[in-house]
């Protein structure tokens, strides 16, 4: 079964890795000139790896202080989502930016995470839980408003981190709303972003945040990139990239901005990339 799984898992590798190679030399001009008006939107969790936490949701701190170095040397903006926002609405440069999110609100973000961006004069989003924000492991809101005077987003990652596709109606305002006014109490304004536990949401979820009109856009778990067309026909469903700890070092951050790239240039196609989201796609 195990030896199976690796096979398949193999051929998946190089069936990725020739859909790759083949968009890059085919398609290499429009690839290139999609590159330059698309902003991949990279999502992190806990920075630093923590006992019996799942391995998921830790990149070690020194890779993640890697992956900083990366992006600075190959010649990235580090930027929020609300900024990547405002650049592809205002059609603005947006080659070579990249938005930076944190989910969950862990103590780490403000402690290891906001240092390392502050040394390279990097903006990020860090998306709260209602419920969390203050409690052990946890970011205060005193940390948050330090962080946004220092250029940092805040954003919403729901009351209760649970899926909001499978909460009751009734409680959706409850989820989506209170963790907004909380974070308005302490802030002084109304955030504008939401990511999605899970990337989890359906109808209901988009109906209730149209009642809210500060709310900008919102953060799913779908791969690939953000372009001036998303965000302008789609602001609610925003696409996002996971990166995790494989192993594999900066080659993985590398594998995974390429993917985002290459799934974004392939849905603006026209192609169901659905079933490439699965697959690891090389650097190339
Ligand atoms: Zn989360």
């Amino acid at each position: 079964m195990v030896r199976l799984f690796f096979k398949i898992f193999r051929v998946a590798v190089v069936v990725a890795a020739l859909v790759a190679l083949f968009v890059q030399y085919k398609y290499k001009d429009e690839y290139l000139a999609y590159k330059q008006h698309a902003v991949p939107y990279l999502m992190y969790h806990s920075i630093g790896v923590v006992p019996g936490w799942d391995k998921d949701v830790c990149i070690p701190e020194q890779l993640f202080a890697q992956h900083l170095q990366y992006f600075s040397e190959h010649g990235y903006q580090v930027i929020t989502a609300a900024e990547a926002r405002r650049k592809l609405l205002a059609g603005e440069d947006v080659a070579k930016n990249v938005v930076l999110t944190f989910d969950d609100g862990y103590n780490n973000n403000y402690t290891v995470a906001y240092p390392l961006l502050q040394k390279y004069g990097y903006h990020a989003t860090f998306f709260v839980i209602g419920n969390s924000v203050g409690g052990p492991d946890y970011m205060t809101y005193e940390q948050l408003q330090e962080m946004h005077a220092h250029g940092m987003e805040i954003g919403s990652h729901t009351m209760s981190h649970d899926p909001l596709n499978i909460i009751a109606t009734g409680y959706l305002p409850w989820e989506i709303y209170q963790p907004i006014n909380l974070l308005r109490q302490h802030l002084g304004f109304y955030i504008e972003g939401i990511a999605y536990p899970n990337g989890a949401y359906n109808q209901a979820v988009l109906a209730e945040i149209h009642k809210y009109p500060f709310i900008k856009y919102a953060l799913t778990g779908k791969a690939g990139c953000n372009t001036a067309k998303i965000v302008r026909e789609t602001p609610l469903e925003l696409r996002r990239m996971g990166i995790y700890d494989n192993g594999n070092g900066i080659t993985g951050l590398e594998r995974r901005l390429e993917k985002a790239y290459l799934v974004g240039f392939l849905e603006s196609k026209g192609v169901p990339t659905d079933w490439l989201y699965k697959l690891t796609v090389p650097k190339i």
